[in-house]
């Protein structure tokens, strides 16, 4: 039988989405929302695509499928702002290279829904990075434009002062509002600030913040306290914050740097970047100690950080329970500081109305370790597992089938046409 043209199962299941007032109910998880200042067991009620209640009790046959999330937590689509996403042909290369992950593969499988890419690409290829990943991928990807024209080519191209033009730069981020996040400056190791000028030019005009991974040396007459204190505005964005080879230490205390300090009272935003060479227990611990906590937590995750000492964005989370964290701060560092940071205030919340990107969470207390980029450990006793991602209402990843229904009650497949036995 057939409702003009469509099949009679597809018809209930048409019937049933418009008569019931939700899609998908998340039923008796602690929600952890940063914004909404909620830590608490509550129901979450998504309908088309966006998130329609957040109650203490919301009845089940309201929605078309509950999903008992009882004993796990509840939490924003987790936000990853430093990644490399552009994969490719080049050789040796963040830009359109073998050093880029396909964004999908690596994102939600860990809890996220959103990242930024953090420089790949610049204005000569950002718009094949938007064409073959942005545009492509189950995530939401977004990207801050390397001031290199080339983005992260091989070779000496980051350290080609003559492609790091202001102009064009600033035309693509115009161009692209939302998208392009921001400016990015990395790796570079020439005394001159010219990356950096350039940088906030691009900024400037387009209204949206800087971020630096300050290259791999502190030089004489490029020093972090003047980046920080002189070239930045507020709102600009420090990663790799405990890399501890760029002056972020004071060389007797081992805690901050006067840099460091200044910079927070500027208003500079301080970011994790963990990477696979920009991660150091001997200087997270003794700035985490200090009370220097990252504004917020992200990954760096390319090719090969991935197998090192990081291996996703959970496990960069799990590090800072080691540290003393709380949960519901993680949270907030991973969700909601990120999505202000790059200016989408839409996301990294779990407001009525918001985009339904939620991520689902289970906490394995037992004995854990972790490792920074020198192999050295630290040991813990909660780690976060991923169960169920969801983006734009929809589930886009599940470990252990909690939104599926037992195997014996889903229909036998249509047979298929032609089909070779
Ligand atoms: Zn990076």
């Amino acid at each position: 039988m057939s409702f003009g043209g469509i099949s009679l199962a597809l018809y209930y299941v048409l019937a049933a989405h418009a008569q019931a007032d939700y899609d998908l109910l998340l039923k008796g998880g602690h929600v952890i929302d940063g914004r909404n200042k909620l830590s608490a067991v509550r129901d979450v009620a998504i309908k088309d695509g966006k998130i329609a209640a957040v109650a203490a009790n919301i009845a089940a046959s309201r929605a078309v499928k509950t999903v008992d999330a009882a004993g796990l937590y509840v939490t924003p689509g987790l936000i990853d702002i430093h990644v490399h996403v552009f994969p490719g042909l080049v050789k040796n290369s963040y830009a359109a290279g073998s050093w880029g992950l396909q964004p999908d593969g690596f994102t939600l499988r860990s809890g996220v829904t959103t990242v930024a890419d953090a420089g790949s690409s610049g204005w000569r290829n950002f718009e094949d990075f938007k064409v073959r990943i942005i545009d492509t991928q189950k995530t939401r990807v977004l990207a801050f434009l390397n001031i290199v024209g080339a983005g992260m080519g091989p070779g000496a191209i980051e350290q080609n002062l003559a492609d790091m033009e202001v102009k064009p730069a600033a035309d693509l981020a115009l161009r692209y509002p939302g998208t392009i996040v921001g400016v990015k400056s990395a790796h570079f190791n020439g005394p001159e600030w010219t990356p950096y000028i350039n940088a906030e030019e691009v900024g400037k005009t387009a209204h949206i913040p800087v971020m630096v991974d300050f290259g791999g040396n502190v030089r004489a007459g490029r020093t972090l306290y003047d980046l920080l204190t002189k070239y930045f505005r507020p709102g600009d964005i420090f990663t790799h914050m405990y890399g501890g080879h760029r002056g972020e230490q004071d060389p007797d205390t081992k805690g901050p740097s006067q840099a460091m300090i200044e910079g927070r009272k500027r208003g500079v935003i301080f970011d994790v970047g963990h990477g696979g060479a920009s991660f150091l227990w001997s200087c997270a611990v003794p700035l985490m100690k200090a009370g220097f906590i990252p504004d917020s937590i992200s990954t760096d995750l390319h090719y090969s950080s991935m197998n090192a000492g990081m291996k996703d964005m959970l496990n960069v989370m799990d590090k800072f329970l080691a540290l003393g964290m709380s949960l519901d701060d993680v949270i907030l560092r991973s969700t909601w500081n990120p999505a202000k940071e790059i200016r989408h205030e839409e996301l990294g919340h779990l407001s009525v109305g918001a985009p339904a990107d939620v991520t689902v969470l289970r906490l394995e207390k037992g004995a854990f370790g972790f490792t920074d980029q020198t192999g050295g450990r630290l040991d813990g006793s909660s780690k976060l597992v991923s169960e169920l991602t969801i983006r734009d209402g929809v589930v886009v990843y599940d470990l252990n089938g909690l939104s599926a229904i037992p195997w014996e009650k889903v229909p036998p497949p249509a047979p298929r046409k032609n089909a070779k036995q």
